[in-house]
């Protein structure tokens, strides 16, 4: 056994605290072996070149998804300090709004209203964007390898939202996950997901459709109950001999406004929604087209189901992850949001593990706060803490469109609620002063 000074152990472990998992795993076998370190080992091609950027025109901020987290970060990490060279890594072609999109399977809003341009935002903001993924991170040197080529930083903030749990439904086999996945989409992700969900609305011929609300601090927690909604609404205006089957794991539809969904469930969708609380299911059949709980089985024509959701897995992969979270979400100092003892490297938005709701106007606030923190960081300066503002109109009817209304802000101590504003009373006059919140989200972005 090969004995080491005090000093240099700490020196090895730091090393492998500030490396990705990957490369943690080469630098422990370095120190336990002696042997040179494989410096590339982890990544080749393309990955293993720097990527194709101008030079640095200052100090560099790379930004990790291209989410309402990643995009308000791009942003304003330029506007807190134009010398801040900025790249933000996304993979996506397109960008795709993941609020809204229960109003548009119900046509409240078209498709356009959802999808913008990376192009315009990057342009608009004043940062580029390279059209890639992060795949490893070199904390200690400060190079985040990408599809694209690697790139070296003096800042990283990775907002890759959010993964799904399919173990969480029961599916193990990976077989049947893919299949749950790709046949009846969560769409909780932007993309595919809820263009898949809008072409099962329109060729739905009746019978039942089922959607799932997960437990957990799952991404935005009043919109499975306003997915149902808009679904029953979709089949109330078309004629559609149609019902909603929402299994619910929670006791009732997200608490404060939980006197609001269930007036809405049960007058304006008496015939078209069945609403199911405290239902964990355990397991899904995709084939037969069944799910199970404990006690019953339920049949379905088609559905969307929502698992338990965790961190999005590149989180995990880089060794960034609390094991002891539930939802495997990062392992951050909770008012910095700084890798603990790393100040180059920072986590926001869904893939945080502060209990704060996991909703856009929460990760638009707090990328905004964590720019000025990274800002005045540079500038050799702190700031106090400022709470994310969760805001939040779910419509509940789109004939006409009516919306309820939540806000809070949170304690710094322990998180709790401050400031909270509830309507339950569904309003045309909530309607708009979502659409409007929304209307001006997207002008904030692109
Ligand atoms: C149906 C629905 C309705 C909603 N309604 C509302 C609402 O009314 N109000 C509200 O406030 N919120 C709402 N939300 C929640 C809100 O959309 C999310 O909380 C918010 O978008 C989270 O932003 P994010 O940037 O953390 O994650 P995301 O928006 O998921 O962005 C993550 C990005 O990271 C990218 N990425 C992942 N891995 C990598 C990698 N390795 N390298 C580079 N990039 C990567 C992904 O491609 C993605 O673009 C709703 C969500 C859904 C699903």
């Amino acid at each position: 056994m090969v004995m080491r000074s005090d000093r240099s152990f700490f020196r090895v472990e730091r090393r492998r605290f500030l490396r990705g998992s990957a490369r943690a795993a080469a630098a422990a076998a370095v120190a336990a072996t002696g042997l040179l370190e494989p410096a590339a080992a982890a990544v080749s091609g393309r990955t293993a070149r720097p990527a194709d950027l101008p030079g640095k025109s200052g100090p560099r901020c790379v930004v990790v998804g291209g989410g309402v987290s990643g995009l308000t970060m791009a942003r304003a990490l330029k506007q807190a300090n134009q010398a801040f060279d900025v790249v933000m890594v996304e993979p996506n072609a397109t960008y795709m709004s993941c609020f809204f999109s229960s109003l548009w399977l119900a046509d409240l809003v078209g498709l356009n209203t959802l999808t913008h341009s990376f192009c315009d935002a990057a342009k608009d903001g004043e940062y580029i964007w390279l059209q890639g993924k992060l795949i490893d991170l070199d904390r200690e040197a400060k190079r985040a390898y990408t599809s694209e080529g690697y790139i070296d930083y003096e800042y990283i903030v990775i907002a890759p939202g959010i993964d799904y749990n399919y173990a969480s439904l029961g599916l193990h086999d990976p077989a049947m996950a893919v299949m749950c996945a790709q046949n009846y989409p969560a769409a909780f992700k932007p993309g595919s997901e809820h263009l898949s969900l809008k072409n099962k609305l329109e060729r739905f011929e009746g019978g039942v459709f089922l959607l799932t609300a997960p437990s957990g601090n799952y991404r935005c927690l009043p919109a499975p109950y306003e997915r149902a909604c808009m679904v029953a609404a979709y089949f109330k205006q078309k004629k559609i001999k149609g019902k909603v089957l929402l299994l619910d794991a929670g006791e009732k539809p997200f608490a404060p406004l939980a006197p609001g969904f269930l007036a809405a469930f049960e007058e304006l969708y008496k015939e078209f929604l069945v609403y199911t609380p405290l239902t964990f299911i355990s397991s899904v059949d995709p084939v037969k087209k069944l799910v199970a709980t404990e006690f019953d089985t339920f049949k379905f024509d088609d559905a969307s189901i929502y698992p338990r959701i965790r961190a999005a897995k590149l989180i995990e992969d880089l060794g960034l992850h609390d094991p002891k979270s539930p939802q495997l979400e990062a392992d951050i100092d909770v008012h910095t949001y700084a890798c603990k003892g790393d100040y180059s490297c920072y986590v926001t938005g869904d893939a945080r593990p502060m209990p704060f709701s996991k909703s856009a106007n929460t990760a638009n606030t707090e990328a905004q706060f964590v720019a000025r923190l990274i800002a005045a960081r540079e500038a050799g300066k702190e700031i106090a803490w400022e709470s994310p503002h969760t805001l939040c109109y779910p419509m509940v009817d789109a004939n006409p469109a009516q919306a309820l209304m939540v806000q809070t802000r949170y304690a710094k101590q322990d998180f709790a609620f401050t400031d909270v504003k509830i309507d339950n009373n569904r309003s045309a006059a909530n309607a708009k002063a979502g659409l409007a919140w929304g209307e001006g989200l997207y002008r904030n972005l692109f």
